[in-house]
């Protein structure tokens, strides 16, 4: 059966590499959202527990429950939390017309737009939301914004966390002459984070850069050890000369005469379809893919019986033109976690 293998001691590594960056491991929370960006949220939370990790950050409710036991505190950045959930997991408030609705035995984190334009408050409601807590005694746990820009840095990247630091200074007047206790703050993600060389806030969010990646060209990049290795165990072989057509509409052709095997992965499980229009992918010991991808097996020139897809998602993330993370958060839950 396929499996994804978990490298403790990568994660280890990439978690050391991090918090000597940020100079203190109580300012790294981590991101174990979409199943711990498809690495396997249960897996990563008891590394990450072990590791002496106390806040986290998930997609929602459902994910918080799977992990309720690991964390001091653990975050759902959308949806709402049933009043029948533990009071470790706080709801993100994304707008006034939450703070209204939310119970006060909820904690709450304020999700503030610095220039994403997604989601969030906006700065000039800091007063409104402010007000609505007071009255309502809500427990305010968090404040937040997320830099659009980590990625790219320059100005832009200024720009939106300055923004973040008004954010802090104006509720950090608020809460001394209104004389409510002071929220953590947090406003950066991995790329950001890791660039920024001073960390003056409570927290950081890391997500991809724990798991061993970044999309930004900064030194700390080439350091971090991808921590997930996908296996694939061998459904059948056959020895075909060079030019015969394998699969759907014979899209994959023999390069030469050789043995072929098929492999228990394939699109169903979440790997991208791999076509005949795709660049020329391999296996991670270069063992060739051949299109087009099934939904449960994929074809490769290789006779071994288990076969490592890849190691490091780059790989793939090149050739079906995207991202790391894109590549590992559709790994089906399905397929067996192990870690070593
Ligand atoms: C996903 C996410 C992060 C983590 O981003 P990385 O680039 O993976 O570090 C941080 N904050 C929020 C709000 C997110 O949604």
């Amino acid at each position: 059966m396929a499996q994804l293998i978990i490298d403790s001691s990568h994660f280890k590594h990439n978690l050391d590499l991090i918090s000597s960056h940020l100079g203190s491991i109580d300012k790294l929370a981590l991101v174990l959202k979409d199943n711990a960006y498809g690495h396997g949220i249960k897996e990563i939370a008891k590394l990450a527990r072990d590791y002496g990790i106390k806040s986290v950050f998930v997609k929602n409710e459902m994910e918080a429950l799977m992990i309720q036991d690991e964390f001091e505190h653990i975050t759902a950045l959308y949806g709402s939390i049933s009043p029948t959930s533990p009071t470790n997991i706080y709801q993100t408030i994304h707008s006034i017309q939450m703070l209204k609705s939310i119970s006060p035995q909820r904690g709450i984190e304020l999700k503030f737009n610095v220039g994403m334009n997604r989601n969030g408050l906006e700065i000039k409601q800091i007063q409104q939301a402010i007000q609505l807590i007071l009255e309502r005694k809500l427990k305010l746990v968090g404040v937040f914004s997320h830099n659009g820009y980590g990625d790219d840095g320059g100005d832009e990247m200024q720009k939106q966390h300055q923004t973040s630091q008004e954010i802090k200074e104006q509720i950090t007047y608020l809460a001394s002459k209104l004389g409510f206790e002071l929220p953590r703050f947090h406003f950066l993600s991995s790329s950001g984070a890791l660039r920024q060389e001073k960390i003056e806030e409570d927290l950081v969010r890391i997500g991809i850069a724990s798991y061993g990646y970044l999309c930004a060209p900064i030194p700390i990049a080439s350091k971090l050890k991808p921590i997930a290795s996908l296996w694939a165990h061998q459904i059948s072989k056959r020895t075909l000369e060079k030019e015969i057509k394998i699969g759907y509409s014979g899209a994959g052709v023999m390069p030469r005469d050789h043995v072929i095997s098929t492999y228990d992965l394939g699109y169903g499980d979440g790997l991208l379809r791999l076509n005949e229009h795709h660049g020329r992918l391999t296996c991670a010991q270069g063992e060739e893919i051949l299109p087009r991808m099934s939904m449960d097996c994929f074809s490769c020139l290789s006779d071994q019986e288990k076969i490592c897809v890849f190691d490091n998602a780059w790989k793939w993330a090149e050739i079906f033109g995207t991202t790391p993370y894109d590549i590992l958060v559709k790994l089906s839950p399905s397929i067996p976690r192990s870690i070593i």
